[in-house]
C-alpha cells in the first residue's frame, strides 16, 4: 500500500504519467488532497472512474492514519488526537490554539507533530523517552497528522498557521522521512504552509543540524539544551554523549549563519536539578553575546519524580538571563490536564 499523502507533487506526476495519463492529472489529485481531505481515492471525483479504480488496484490509498480518540481541554484551546497506523501502532498529535489578536483575525493554530513512536534518547524527564523507541513514522504519517487537524479547522473556517516538530520522538533520528514530510507540507502544490511557519525541535544531534542547514529551507530550529554543562546534561539526557554542550551551541551558530533563522534553546526547568542561580549564571555566560533566544519550560508532570519550580524561582532564573542580555521567554503551559503538553505524550497513557 502506498499512501498518496507520502508523495511529493513531482512523484505524483511521475505516478500518473507512468500510468499513461497526462501530467495535469497529478493536480487533480493534489488539489482535493490538500483542500478537501478525502478519505478514499473513490471520493476524488475529478478523476475518471477508471483511473480511480486503477489507482486502488495498484495499491494506492489515502489516509493510512485513522482517528481513534480525541480529547479536548476544558478551555477548548488544546486538542489531542490518537491516530491509529496500519500496523496497529498509534501516535499522538496535538493542536494548540491561541486566541485571535488584532493582528491575526483568526486564532493561531499550531500543530505539534510526532516523528517517531517512542524515542531512543531516553531523557529522564520525558514520558516519550521513558517508553523507549518503538518505530519511525513515515512521511505520510507525519503529513496526515497535520491533515486531520486541517480538516477539523476547515469546518470552523480556520486553518493551520504553524507546525512544530515537538511531539513524540527525535526528528533528527528520522531525518529522511521528516524532511520529506516538510517538503510535502511546504510545497505550493502540496499542503503549502510557509517554511517560516515550521519549527523543528531537536535534542541536539549536531550532524542533523548541519544537514538541515544545507537543505535550503527556512525552517525554525529549537535545540533542547536543558543544562549549561556536560556533567549535568548527561544526567538529564543519558544519550548526550556524542555531542558536548559546546558542540551543540556551535552547530546552532552554524545553522543561524547559513539560514539566517534565529535558533531557540529550550530549557526544561526542574526544581533542585537545573534551576539554581549558579546554573542560571553558567547558562548566561555560555550564551551571552550569541544573539540566542532561550525558551524556559517549567517541567510538566510525567511519570518521573521531577518537580516544576515555583513561579518565583522561574522568574529569578529568567531575570538572570535577561540581565545578561539574553532574549528569554517562559513557555505558556497548554494542555497539561489532558496530558497533551510537552513531554507528556505516550500512547499507553491516553486519557
Ligand atoms: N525530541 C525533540 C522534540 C520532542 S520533545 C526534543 O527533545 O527537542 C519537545 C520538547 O518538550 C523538548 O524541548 C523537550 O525537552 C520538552 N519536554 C520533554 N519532556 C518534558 C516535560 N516533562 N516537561 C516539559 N517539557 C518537556
Ligand atoms: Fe526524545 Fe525529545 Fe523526549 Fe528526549 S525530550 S526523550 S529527545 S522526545
Amino acid at each position: 500500500m502506498t499512501d498518496l499523502y507520502g508523495l511529493l507533487p513531482e512523484e505524483m506526476e511521475k505516478l500518473v504519467m507512468d500510468m499513461g495519463y497526462q501530467r495535469y492529472r497529478a493536480d487533480q489529485i493534489l488539489l482535493p488532497l490538500y483542500y478537501k481531505f478525502p478519505k478514499d481515492i473513490s471520493e476524488i471525483k475529478q478523476l475518471p472512474k477508471t483511473m480511480r479504480e486503477e489507482l486502488i488496484k495498484a495499491g494506492y490509498t489515502i489516509g493510512s492514519t485513522k482517528e481513534i480518540h480525541q480529547v479536548v481541554s476544558k478551555d477548548g484551546e488544546t486538542m489531542k488526537l490518537l491516530l491509529g497506523l496500519p500496523d496497529d501502532n498509534s501516535v499522538e498529535t496535538v493542536l494548540m490554539q491561541y486566541p485571535s489578536t488584532k493582528l491575526f483575525g483568526i486564532p493561531r493554530s499550531t500543530i505539534c507533530v510526532s516523528t517517531q513512536i517512542g524515542c531512543a534518547m531516553g531523557c529522564v524527564f520525558c514520558a516519550t523517552g521513558q517508553m523507549g523507541f518503538e518505530t519511525n513514522l513515515r512521511a505520510e504519517h507525519i503529513v496526515s497528522q497535520v491533515i486531520h487537524f486541517a480538516e477539523i479547522l476547515q469546518k470552523r473556517n480556520q486553518h493551520v498557521t504553524n507546525i512544530v516538530f515537538m511531539g513524540m520522538g527525535e526528528p533528527m533520528a528520522n531525518y529522511d522521512e521528516m524532511i520529506k514530510a516538510i517538503r510535502i507540507l511546504t510545497h505550493p502544490r502540496g499542503f503549502g504552509i510557509g517554511q517560516r511557519h515550521i519549527t523543528i525541535s531537536t535534542i541536539g544531534i549536531t550532524s542533523g543540524i548541519d544537514k538541515l542547514a544545507e537543505e535550503d529551507l527556512q525552517i525554525g530550529l529549537a535545540i533542547s539544551l536543558h543544562a549549561p554543562n556536560d556533567k549535568l546534561r548527561k544526567k538529564l539526557v543519558p544519550t548526550a554523549g556524542p555531542n558536548s554542550v559546546q558542540e551543540i551551541i556551535d552547530a546552532g551558530r552554524r545553522y543561524f549563519k547559513k539560514t539566517g533563522r534565529r535558533v531557540t534553546f529550550e530549557y526544561a526547568l526542574m526544581e533542585g536539578v537545573n534551576d539554581s542561580i549558579e546554573t542560571a549564571m553558567e547558562l548566561a555566560n555560555l550564551l551571552k553575546g550569541n544573539g540566542s533566544h532561550v525558551n524556559l519550560i517549567p517541567i510538566n508532570p510525567t511519570a518521573g519524580d521531577f518537580k516544576r519550580p515555583s513561579t518565583g524561582r522561574v522568574l529569578k532564573f529568567e531575570q538572570i538571563l535577561v540581565d545578561a542580555g539574553i532574549n528569554c521567554t517562559v513557555r505558556v503551559e497548554k494542555g497539561t490536564e489532558i496530558s497533551a503538553a510537552c513531554g507528556q505524550l505516550r500512547t499507553d497513557m491516553m486519557n
